[in-house]
């Protein structure tokens, strides 16, 4: 009886923990990720969130030892700002997402939110004020409205449909066989990238974080899916302290600064117009930007590795 316990307590352990890691959806991009566990501190504080004022100060970041992946970076984004984050391939766009929810600590320099030192506070509290709209959603294999729910654990039916109405996914689950309750995933209804996206909107939505972290999607989109997209985005960064990773010029134009990193390194800062017309880095993207999308074609509309 022994023998036969012990696997199965150890089983009912592990998938307890598994299922824990379930409930947030940022824990699911962080099983996905491969990164060294980050241990709090013995007496970390839970973040506290006043305005939601997030704050890179002489951050610098290497992965490993002989290779410095950002060096001496510095901004600060008002409560309810959006922040745009631009620049070549490789150029550490995703490593600072990464750092501001702690997959791992910085080398050199402070990562603020109020004031609060991210290394100093507890990873869940982090974790519970930043919502993630990662480039790839993976779906459960469950019904949609579980897959929607998941943002807030316990969250009304009503909730949910109000928070799929406004990430634009709503009357497109009504076309659905079985609406809310049809199942989705690998074994169910399979959903376009642009589809998953919004689900994704509609979770972080739910989950009502004061901090949005978006990683765009490198994947063409078609031009009314990329509307749709865009018009869900703008309702999940209304009055939420963003920072978005942009692989297309167009979604950040009105973003209220744009940084353009390259090697590690903040090469340009400003805003739509100011950048333009500066005749840099930035410009150079635009004008690549305007002539692709010239040129024709969704799949030339991306700004990338310029
Ligand atoms: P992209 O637009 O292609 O997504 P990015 O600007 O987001 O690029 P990052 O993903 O931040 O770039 O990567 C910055 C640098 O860090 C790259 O040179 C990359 O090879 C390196 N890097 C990323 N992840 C790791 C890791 N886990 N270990 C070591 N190096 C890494």
């Amino acid at each position: 009886i022994i023998q036969l316990y012990m696997p199965l307590n150890w089983f009912g352990t592990y998938y307890r923990v598994i299922q824990k890691n379930f409930i947030d959806m940022e824990n699911m991009f962080d099983l996905l990720a491969e990164h060294p566990e980050i241990e709090d501190l013995p007496d970390a504080r839970d973040l506290m969130i006043k305005e939601g004022i997030v704050e890179f100060k002489n951050v610098s970041f290497s992965y490993t030892p002989e290779r410095v992946v950002l060096r001496n970076v510095s901004f600060t984004v008002p409560a309810g700002k959006t922040l745009a984050l631009v620049g070549p391939s490789g150029a550490g766009k995703s490593t600072i997402i990464r750092l501001l929810f702690r997959f791992y600590n910085v080398t050199d320099g402070a990562i603020l939110i109020d004031d609060q030192n991210i290394s100093f506070v507890t990873q869940e509290s982090l974790r519970r004020e930043i919502g993630v709209v990662p480039q790839d959603t993976v779906l459960f294999n469950n019904s949609i409205k579980y897959n929607i729910q998941y943002g807030r654990v316990g969250a009304s039916a009503a909730d949910i449909v109000a928070a799929a109405r406004t990430a634009d996914i709503h009357d497109r689950i009504l076309t659905f066989p079985e609406a809310y309750d049809t199942q989705v995933g690998e074994r169910g209804l399979k959903l376009s990238g642009g589809e998953k996206q919004r689900v994704a909107i509609a979770r972080t939505i739910l989950k009502s974080p004061a901090v949005v972290l978006l990683d765009e999607a490198t994947s063409a989109l078609d031009t009314q899916t990329e509307r749709n997209i865009q018009a869900a985005l703008a309702n999940v960064c209304a009055n939420r302290t963003t920072i978005i990773v942009a692989h297309r010029l167009s979604t950040i134009i009105h973003a209220d600064e744009i940084v353009v990193l390259k090697d590690g390194e903040i090469v340009e800062r400003g805003s739509h117009n100011e950048l333009k017309d500066r005749g840099g880095q930035y410009a150079a993207m635009w004008k690549q930007q305007l002539e692709n999308d010239a040129a024709g074609g969704p799949s030339s509309s991306s700004a990338e590795g310029q």
